[in-house]
């Protein structure tokens, strides 16, 4: 009998598991911010700011929620490093870019790597959310400014792809996803945004496809 219930409250209580990956050039936050959300939902605090080092493979983070755990793969993002991002694709619910909201002068780089996340055929039905971070700072460019700043850059793209080959570059299912994209200011260094950025990963991986 104790093993039935046992089986029973176990079946009940069970959560189901995620596996939410954060990506984006190195500097742009991303262990900031999986610190903060260590901090903020788990009983064990995350490191300092001024303890953390550049990632060099990955940090992992869990935090349970009441009817989810979700564990986040927080991945480099060094140039030599990047290359390791679609060995996660396969197995992730949900994709995370981080983009430095302060850092002008990379915006474009960032763009180019995060293009080639936007269009990666095994994620391509996995939700995706675009963080605009340190909103803190001042000189930070907004959520409408980064999401404006990336279509510019990506029109840009199209266009000049079109004259040197003549040819259509983009693509029906790709001008979907820049549509429906969605995009979230924070600070992860003082937490602000991050609840909301957690909420809609939560919601969006239970009504994923990838379940
Ligand atoms: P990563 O390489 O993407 O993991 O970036 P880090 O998390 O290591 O952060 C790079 C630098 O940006 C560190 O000095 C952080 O303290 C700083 N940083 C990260 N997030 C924020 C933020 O929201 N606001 C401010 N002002 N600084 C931040």
């Amino acid at each position: 009998m104790y093993h039935l219930l046992k089986g029973l409250h176990e079946y009940l209580t069970r959560k189901d598991e995620f596996s939410v990956i954060i990506i984006g050039l190195d500097g742009a936050g991303k262990t900031t911010l999986l610190e903060k959300i260590k901090t903020m939902y788990n009983d064990t605090p995350g490191l300092p700011p001024d303890k953390i080092a550049p990632t060099v493979g990955q940090n992992i983070g869990k935090i349970a929620l009441p009817s989810a755990v979700l564990q986040f793969w927080d991945l480099g993002g060094q140039r030599g490093i990047r290359t390791i991002w679609p060995k996660y694709y396969g197995d992730c619910h949900a994709v995370v870019y981080v983009v430095d909201a302060v850092d002008h002068e990379r915006l474009s780089e960032g763009w180019e790597v995060f293009d080639a996340v936007l269009s990666a055929p095994q994620i391509l039905g996995v939700p995706l959310l675009l963080l605009a971070n340190k909103q803190d700072r001042s000189g930070s460019l907004s959520v409408a400014e980064i999401r404006n700043n990336y279509e510019v850059w990506y029109q840009h793209k199209i266009e000049s792809a079109r004259r040197r080959q003549g040819s259509e570059l983009d693509n029906e299912q790709r001008r979907e996803r820049i549509a429906s994209l969605d995009v979230m200011g924070l600070s992860a260094l003082e937490g602000t945004g991050v609840r909301a950025i957690v909420d809609w990963v939560f919601i969006r991986v239970q009504n994923s496809k990838r379940r």
